[in-house]
């Protein structure tokens, strides 16, 4: 697709409204159709089930020792118990949330777990539970059961093990496996079919964030649980998303070496941080346009969010990796 048929920004005027269009979101991207409570929720292997609001993910397995839930989205809230119930009763097993395990302390993942019993043993990383002290959120209970780096857990005849590989979305994300069960739960890394909202999906360590995908793609799975949008994910979304994030960095470093700021400089004079905002912006837009090019029509708004993941990539570049850092002679 050429530059000028990408749909990008392009505005229509409805009343006083001017709202931009996009491209449309590919066929691909889309999981399958809600119930009329507003989710769905299906196998995943054996055992293990997953559910969605269509913008939110969760998961859980039935066992003899009840169920483990995996993250609890407020977007989802009682809809999670239904979910259970939903299939408990049709397979014939017990349906009583009896652990939760957090991905991390974020509320848009786990701000309903207070909807499930104080006595459920919730689990997560001693960052998160950190944080949820710090938060002092009721909504969020903070985890009992912590771990440092590593921990396997075996619940109602289960294998779950947890790892930390260091701060990358959030300071507290960790990966969870289900060896078992060929999963991968990560979640605010790879949405699959979509491209990450604002930032590398609100990212706090941009290097963690990058290699937390090649994290991913080591262990052995085969469904992937990322925690957004409306379906599973595979091993060739989570390639792409790493060919995405290595396309930005690439057209990044490159923007940085050929955007020149002298005009910005000579016409903001002694407003500095105006010069600094037109320069750091077109060196973003520069960057990100012909990745949006690319994978428009591949990732879903892909030509929404790019250029704020590009800046936010960019920056990395400039101050974790020092790239394009000159030392005053
Ligand atoms: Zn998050």
């Amino acid at each position: 697709m050429s530059t000028q048929e990408t749909p990008i920004a392009k505005t229509t005027t409805s009343g006083a409204d001017v709202l931009p269009d996009y491209a449309p979101v590919p066929p691909s991207s889309l999981g399958p159709a809600l119930n009329d409570q507003g989710y769905y929720v299906g196998r995943v292997e054996r055992n293990l089930f997953w559910v969605t609001d269509g913008t939110y993910q969760a998961a859980f397995l039935t066992t003899p020792d009840g169920v483990i839930l995996f993250d609890a989205p407020p977007t989802i809230g009682h809809n999670l118990q239904r979910a259970v119930d939903e299939i408990a009763a049709a397979n014939g097993v017990s349906n009583k949330v009896t652990y939760l395990f957090y991905s991390h302390h974020h509320a848009d993942h786990v701000g309903a777990s207070s909807l499930f019993d104080k006595s459920v043993t919730r689990i997560g990383h001693e960052e998160t539970r950190r944080l949820l002290l710090r938060d002092d959120d009721p909504a969020r209970p903070p985890n009992e059961e912590t771990f440092q780096d590593t921990r396997t857990l075996e619940i109602g005849g289960e294998r779950i093990d947890l790892a930390w590989h260091g701060p990358n979305h959030s300071p507290d994300n960790i990966a969870i496996h289900l060896p078992d069960h060929d999963t991968l739960v990560l979640i605010d890394i790879v949405n699959p079919g979509w491209a990450p909202i604002y930032l590398s999906n609100l990212t706090e360590d941009i290097p963690g964030y990058i290699e937390a995908s090649a994290n991913a793609l080591a262990y052995s799975w085969k469904h992937f649980i990322g925690g957004h949008m409306g379906r599973l994910g595979t091993r060739d979304d989570v390639t792409l998303h790493q060919q995405y994030m290595a396309d930005i960095s690439e057209s990044s470093r490159q923007a940085i070496t050929s955007v020149d700021p002298t005009p910005y400089f000579v016409k903001y004079g002694q407003n500095a941080w105006a010069a600094v905002k037109g320069y750091l912006d077109e060196i973003a837009a520069t960057a990100a346009a012909p990745v949006i090019e690319k994978y428009t029509g591949v990732l879903a708004a892909a030509d929404v969010f790019t250029e704020s993941t590009t800046f936010q990539v960019m920056q990395s570049i400039r101050l974790d990796l020092g790239h394009g850092s000159y030392v005053h002679p």
